[in-house]
Order: structure tokens, then sequence, then C-alpha cells
């Protein structure tokens, strides 16, 4: 797609630090890490997000952050990872190409992910039924 940061940097016309690569997705180094090693998975064909990806796409694309897990793990001196995903700009996605953050942890490092909390009373058998009925429609 034109004008699509990611799509340059798939086809080589914006260069980065890859890390793996195969004939449909791309590991490459983030250039504003959390740690550094801190790795974007991206599918080589356009797509925006979660919502928009295709199912064989999505697939490999979650191969790949499988296989490039352990590799980063072990080259940074990380004793956990995070694999995380944002999906459109509510949730913090900047760039509109499909893309899953693939974060190495050092214990004690001071991170914190987001904070949770209980449900009230009745609500999580309301949600998790709205929720199912939309699965239905899917
Ligand atoms: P988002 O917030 O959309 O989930 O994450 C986009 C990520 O892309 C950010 O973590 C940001 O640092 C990274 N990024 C933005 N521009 C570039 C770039 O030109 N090259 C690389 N390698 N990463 C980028
Ligand atoms: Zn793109």
């Amino acid at each position: 797609m034109e004008n699509c940061l990611f799509c340059k940097i798939a086809n080589g016309e914006i260069p980065s630090h890859t890390l793996y690569e195969d004939e449909h997705t791309l590991a490459f180094l983030d250039i504003n890490p959390v740690h550094p090693g801190h790795a974007l998975v991206i599918p080589k064909i356009h797509s925006a997000n979660i919502f928009d990806i295709d199912a064989p796409s999505w697939t490999r694309v979650c191969e790949t952050v499988r296989r490039i897990a352990q590799p980063i793990e072990k080259a940074t001196g990380a004793s956990g990872i995070n694999v995380m995903m944002n999906n459109r700009d509510t949730a913090g996605q900047v760039i509109d190409h499909t893309h899953v953050h693939v974060i190495p942890r050092h214990r004690g490092d001071g991170l914190r992910l987001w904070p949770q909390k209980p449900y009230a009373r009745g609500a999580a058998e309301n949600i998790a039924e709205k929720i199912r009925e939309n699965m239905e429609k899917a």
C-alpha cells in the first residue's frame, strides 16, 4: 500500500534491522525499543490490523512471533517476553499496518502492564453473553 511505512520496510524501500524473513512475514527491530531487542513482526502484504488481516496471513505472523521469541530472549539475556498488539488508535496503534510487538523483559525492569479490577456482580455473565452473541454473527 502506497505511503505505508511498514510496506516500505517490507519491500526494502526503508531500511530496518531484519531479524528474520520468509515469503510472507518479516521480523525487525523496533526503532524505539522498550528494551533492546524489541521486535516487530509484520505480514508482507498490507493489512491494517487484527480486524483486517486474513486468517492465513495471521497464522503466519503468529508463527513468526513464535519462532523469534526464543532467539530474542536468549540474545538479550531476558527472562520473559511480552507479545503485544495495538489495534486502532484508541488502543495505541500508530502505524496502520498489522504488527505484533515482541518485547524482552528483565526481572525487576519496572515495567507495569495495565491495571485490572474484579467484575461487579453479574457483569461478567452479561459481557460474556454479548461476546458470544457477536461470535455467532461473525
Ligand atoms: P504501534 O504503536 O503502532 O503499535 O507501534 C508502532 C511501532 O513502530 C512503535 O513502537 C515505533 O517505535 C515503531 N516504528 C515507528 N517508525 C519506525 C521505523 O521507521 N522503523 C522501525 N523499525 N520502527 C518504527
Ligand atoms: Zn502497509
